[in-house]
């Protein structure tokens, strides 16, 4: 990669980001495509996040994705925000258009909804979706997107089930999305009764190894999707996996909300599975 002064910049902001994937990620595919761009992490703090995106207005970066803590804070700070992110309440992705708008995008939605529906189709299923913060607000607007006809949200805390599953109802009528609490007496039946079970809560990452729901609640007639990524397979995979289910987990979610960041900022559009593969090479699987 050479940097000239004309190469256009992209990044990622957050708080962390030292352990984010994408700069590698993109950057492969730039110079895959021989694209004149950059990708460079800022680590931004939440009291900083204002004077970031007024400095990224002034140094006509190109595009950033925001990453946690700042995917809800930065919608005021934008200048539009296309429906899909208004939907789910975050932004994972800004593009700095040529006039000096700042427009905002959630690419999860759709790189989960690509990435799973590699191996099942929603339309008609029951979905059941463990966990209620912002990977859950996305999976649960991906999986009414495409048709998913019934969705049930357990979660730890009930309260946040139940706040989820109202603003989900209210935007998606014809959708039936019921909610529990992991330890309701009801949560196993619910759980059972699910054809597709996707998880959303950072348990069974590397530091935190343990599993959402009790394996035997999983059985064969199920595809289970895990969001995390490292480990490749968590206890819940393996769970999956020795019950007889389909399963994948999160990477080929990370690699396709990449891509359609990448095409918003670009015109170009990558190839998926290379930034795909890039990110296995990564992780050394
Ligand atoms: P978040 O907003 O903090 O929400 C975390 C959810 O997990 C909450 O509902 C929380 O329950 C639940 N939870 C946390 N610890 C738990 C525990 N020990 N037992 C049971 N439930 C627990 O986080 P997020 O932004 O949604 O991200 C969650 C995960 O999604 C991340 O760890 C990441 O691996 C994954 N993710 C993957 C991708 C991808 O591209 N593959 C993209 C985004 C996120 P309470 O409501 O009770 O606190």
């Amino acid at each position: 990669m050479i940097i000239t002064g004309r190469t256009r910049v992209v990044g990622v902001i957050g708080d962390p980001v030292g352990h984010s994937l994408s700069p590698v990620m993109h950057n492969t595919e730039f110079v895959r495509l021989g694209l004149d761009y950059v990708y460079v992490p800022w680590r931004v703090a939440a009291a900083d996040l204002a004077a970031a995106v007024a400095g990224f207005r002034a140094q006509h970066v190109a595009g950033f994705n925001i990453t946690i803590p700042h995917k809800q804070a930065v919608i005021p700070l934008l200048d539009e925000v296309d429906d899909q992110a208004i939907l789910v309440g975050a932004v994972n992705t800004v593009l700095h258009g040529a006039d000096g708008h700042l427009k905002g995008f959630n690419t999860d939605v759709r790189g989960w909804t690509g990435d799973i529906e590699r191996d099942v189709a929603l339309r008609g299923k029951t979905v059941a979706v463990l966990g209620a913060g912002g990977a859950a607000r996305a999976i649960c607007t991906g999986a009414c997107e495409a048709g998913a006809a019934e969705l049930r949200l357990i979660n730890r805390t009930p309260e946040r089930a139940r706040a989820l599953a109202e603003a989900v109802a209210g935007r998606y009528p014809g959708v039936t999305v019921r909610h529990v609490g992991l330890s309701d007496p009801d949560a196993r039946s619910l759980l059972r009764a699910s054809g597709v079970i996707v998880n959303t809560t950072p348990v069974g990452m590397s530091g935190d190894p343990g599993i959402p729901i009790p394996a035997e609640w999983l059985h064969r007639e199920q595809y289970v999707y895990d969001t995390i990524y490292t480990p490749s397979r968590t206890p819940l995979l393996r769970a999956a996996e020795a019950a007889g289910c389909v399963c994948r987990n999160g990477l080929g979610m990370l690699a396709r909300q990449g891509a359609l960041a990448f095409e918003i900022w670009t015109g170009h559009k990558p190839d998926a599975a290379a930034m795909e593969e890039t990110l296995k090479r990564l992780l050394h699987e």
